[in-house]
């Protein structure tokens, strides 16, 4: 039986292959109908170089946007004005405008628009969301320090203007913060170290404010070499919670309550069928606004060259 979701891959990079092939091949809801690549091809799945040719020519069919967030939103535009499903993705575009138009656009024309946030759906966040829920916070600590050579080998588009840096994984924990915790944040200060030879930071810190008024203190850095630390932990009036492995674990006053193996991506299908089933779109700009109010009040301090 034909699977109710043709989904179409566009851009097959590294999250495409490590990510989305095998979370569509694993969804009886899905099947991967066709691959838009420059370069690559999937073996067995009908190739397209370009997206035009796929909208014109191509079997009808949702599209997953896997290509760098520069590039996105172009491509988004053009497959809702067909009429096409999307999913995005995170970061969901390069601008908070650009998000606007793709919400205007899908809006318009009835298509479902899904902005992923993959961190969301770590085994750990909705049981740390609901700790949280029963408890006043007192403070933030967010520490994300991972080896930029491991996650993004050779990815010229990071390092150039609309490429985030630092702050395409440092997302990810905002997307975490503003899960389980109500906003908005108010970036108080913020410290961009970008290397002499790129366009966009290796390491930020930044001071926020949360609405209910305690602090939120961040530290991103792409050089971390050894075990990588994805942590994320909240003081409260009863207790302390430690959010670590990127969402996968959680404890409380240093007692773990929980760790479950990775199944993000396979979540996010499931909750594509679930909107493309309800006709309805999820876009969620809020961890993308906390960066860009971050550029904006931030200090540029230059450090050494990058050579990946
Ligand atoms: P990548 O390995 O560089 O792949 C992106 C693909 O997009 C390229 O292979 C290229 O594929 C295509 N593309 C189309 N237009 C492009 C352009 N103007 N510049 C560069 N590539 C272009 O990047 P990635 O790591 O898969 O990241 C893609 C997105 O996934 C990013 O937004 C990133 O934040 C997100 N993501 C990445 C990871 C990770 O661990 N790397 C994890 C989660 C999410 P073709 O040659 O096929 O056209």
């Amino acid at each position: 039986m034909a699977a109710r979701f043709p989904v179409a891959l566009v851009g097959v990079g590294k999250i495409a292959r490590d990510q989305h092939i095998p979370a569509i091949a694993a969804d009886p809801d899905f099947e991967l109908v066709a691959a838009v690549s420059r370069n690559a091809t999937i073996e067995g799945v009908p190739g397209f170089t370009d997206l035009d040719t796929f909208l014109a020519d191509g079997p009808p069919a949702a599209v997953a946007l896997c290509v760098p967030p520069e590039a996105r939103t172009a491509m988004a535009l053009k497959a809702l004005a067909a009429g096409r499903d999307v999913l995005l993705e995170k970061p969901p575009a390069a601008t908070l405008g650009e998000v606007d138009l793709m919400v205007a656009a899908a809006r318009e024309t009835g298509a479902v628009l899904f902005a992923t946030w993959h961190s969301r759906f770590a085994p750990a966040v909705a049981e740390a969301k609901a700790w949280l829920a029963a408890r006043h916070p007192r403070a933030v600590s967010i520490v994300w320090k991972e080896d930029v050579r491991r996650w993004h080998p050779k990815q010229a588009w990071i390092w150039q203007p609309g490429g985030f840096g630092v702050f395409d994984p440092g997302i990810n924990a905002l997307s975490l913060l503003t899960e389980i915790l109500p906003g908005p944040f108010v970036v108080d200060r913020a410290r961009l170290v970008v290397p002499e030879n790129c366009e966009t930071p290796i390491a930020a810190d930044f001071a926020m404010t949360a609405a209910q008024g305690f602090p939120v203190s961040v530290e991103l850095d792409w050089r971390q070499e050894g075990p990588q630390i994805w942590d994320i932990t909240v003081e409260t009036d009863r207790g302390r919670l430690d959010l670590s492995l990127g969402g996968a674990a959680m404890a409380v006053d240093g007692r773990e309550t929980s760790r479950a193996p990775d199944r993000e991506y396979p979540l996010i299908y499931r909750r594509f069928a679930d909107l493309l089933g309800a006709r309805e779109s999820e876009v969620d700009a809020s961890p993308l606004r906390i960066i860009a109010d971050a550029f904006l009040v931030g200090r540029r301090e230059t450090t050494e060259p990058f050579f990946d």
